[in-house]
């Protein structure tokens, strides 16, 4: 078998289950040559996923994903490579986490009001190392509770827009973000695009124009795409010349059917992604130092 790359997953610094180092051996032991930390909107997992990776032997790529809007619906950017200490994206991604965490005790009230009581030191409990706490905490504080018995059931009687604990938080504009990653030196491919929301809001023309902002690549190769989705997404990305991935989005066991490895991004894909990332001129201070460790590319 060739090389193996995975670049979407998720360490208990988000909502996976995974310490960023178990992670890494896990993706070792799946036979990976190549994973990408992707955590929710934060990079604070890089550091000891690097070290892990330097350990096993494989290669790490530092990313994360970014919860953004555009059209008014969450729509979620991976960046990779880019530098976490940009002051520009740094003050994006701490507004995102804060909206995160303080939506939280506005969804324990709604469940209170389902005479469900819970508290945010309950929710806390089982997030041992997140960055902040978001809607899978909560589902699996309903777990430990008894309320459901999995975060998809808590998700769908619950969390999900529309269901009765359901609360929206802050996220940064999907156009506004794609630039910031490239200011901060990195490269953003859209995660999933035609998962949750099928096609709308993200068709070609929109695609166009996101690539036209400095969007490097589209995530084809993901769990919430059917087989058609996918191939017409490839066909997409050919046609604007869009770097195509595939990644697992393993969450540990917060999601099922999401095993290390069970989409891959083909070498010559990771090779244009990473050559992009190289080409990146930074913005907006052209004398800023890249800051990047040898170790993290
Ligand atoms: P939040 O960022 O707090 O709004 O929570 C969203 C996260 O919850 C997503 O990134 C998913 O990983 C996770 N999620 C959403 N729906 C489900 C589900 N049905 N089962 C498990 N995890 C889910
Ligand atoms: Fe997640
Ligand atoms: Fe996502
Ligand atoms: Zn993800």
């Amino acid at each position: 078998m060739g090389v193996r790359i995975d670049l979407h997953t998720h360490s208990e610094v988000s909502d996976g289950t995974d310490s960023p180092g178990e992670l890494v051996r896990a993706a070792a032991a799946a036979g990976l040559d190549v994973v990408a930390l992707t955590d929710h909107d934060t990079t604070r997992g890089w550091a000891e996923a690097a070290a892990a990776a330097e350990e096993v032997g494989i290669g790490f790529v530092p990313g994360l994903e970014i919860s953004t809007r555009h059209r008014g619906r969450g729509v979620h950017l991976l960046a990779y490579w880019v530098d976490p200490a940009d002051p520009s994206l740094a003050a994006s991604l701490s507004r995102i986490l804060d909206g995160r965490s303080s939506r939280v005790p506005a969804i324990l009230a709604l469940l209170r009001g389902l005479g469900i009581e819970l508290d945010v030191a309950d929710v806390r409990l089982g997030s041992r190392g997140a960055a902040a706490l978001g809607r899978p905490h909560v589902a699996d504080a309903l777990v430990r509770a008894g309320v459901v018995t999995s975060r998809g059931e808590a998700f769908a009687r619950f969390l999900n827009p529309g269901r009765p604990a359901y609360v929206n938080r802050y996220a940064a504009p999907l156009e506004v973000m794609v630039r910031q990653v490239s200011e901060a030196g990195g490269v953003s491919v859209l995660a999933h695009p035609w998962g949750r929301h099928g096609r709308s809001g993200l068709g070609e023309a929109e695609l166009a124009a996101l690539r036209d902002l400095g969007l490097i690549g589209l995530e084809v190769d993901h769990q919430d795409h059917d087989p058609r989705a996918r191939a017409d997404l490839t066909a997409v990305a050919r046609s604007l010349g869009l770097v195509a991935t595939g990644s697992s989005d393993y969450h540990g066991t917060g999601k099922v059917a999401h095993d290390l490895g069970c989409n891959t991004t083909a070498p010559e894909e990771y090779a244009r992604l990473r050559d992009a990332a190289s080409a990146v001129v930074r913005g907006p201070a052209p004398d800023h130092p890249r800051q990047r460790g040898p170790n993290l590319r």
